[in-house]
């Protein structure tokens, strides 16, 4: 039987884009001083500095390269899940960035081949058995296609928190994994 793939989100999720962004954000405009509370959701025009833009928050050179791990379990967990699953890394990346993503992944998490590096901002076109993101747009689309969820809980996905199972580190990922897929796969023998 092939193993059941398990599609892992980049930022926010392995490692922390948000943190990194505000850091930068905030060293060029001193007024107003973002933090991460306030990004209730993806739509930042309001809250950043009128000068701030898309291309500088989220655009800036080298920014994906630098990013921190999402917490010192996290190569472990997902590199004990690769044993078991198929481990894809699914990130929505502006093509500029692609590369220094590929690269990030590389330097942390070298046992992900490239062929399990997706770049997709639909990740709903994806095939996979459970999906762990931070992005409220990914865990709905993919609960909606019937596919099992983890959510890293973050400000930006306050609101739909109750509907999921949360996970807001990696320790112990692999286990969480485990028990979602082997109980799904109880509740196919049932039908
Ligand atoms: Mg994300």
């Amino acid at each position: 039987m092939s193993k059941k793939i398990v599609a892992i989100d980049m930022d926010d999720t392995i490692c922390h884009l948000i943190p990194k962004a505000i850091q930068y954000h905030n060293l060029q405009y001193k007024n107003p001083q973002l933090t991460l509370d306030q990004i209730t959701d993806y739509n930042l025009n309001e809250i950043w500095h009128p000068e701030c833009s898309e291309e500088f928050f989220f655009g800036k050179p080298g920014l994906y390269e630098e990013l921190e791990l999402f917490d010192e379990y996290t190569i472990d967990e997902v590199h004990r899940m690769t044993h078991d699953y198929d481990v894809i890394v699914v990130t929505a990346a502006r093509p500029s960035s692609v590369p220094e993503k590929w690269r990030w992944l590389q330097m942390h998490m070298p046992f992900i081949p490239f062929e399990n590096f997706f770049v997709a901002k639909r990740k709903d076109l994806v095939e996979f058995d459970l999906l762990i993101d931070d992005g409220p747009h990914n865990a709905i689309a993919a609960r909606k296609a019937g596919k099992q969820t983890i959510l890293i809980p973050r400000p930006w996905n306050a609101r739909i928190q109750h509907e999921f199972i949360l996970k807001d580190s990696w320790k112990g990922m692999h286990e969480l994994v485990d028990q979602i897929l082997s109980d799904s796969n109880h509740q196919g023998d049932m039908k």
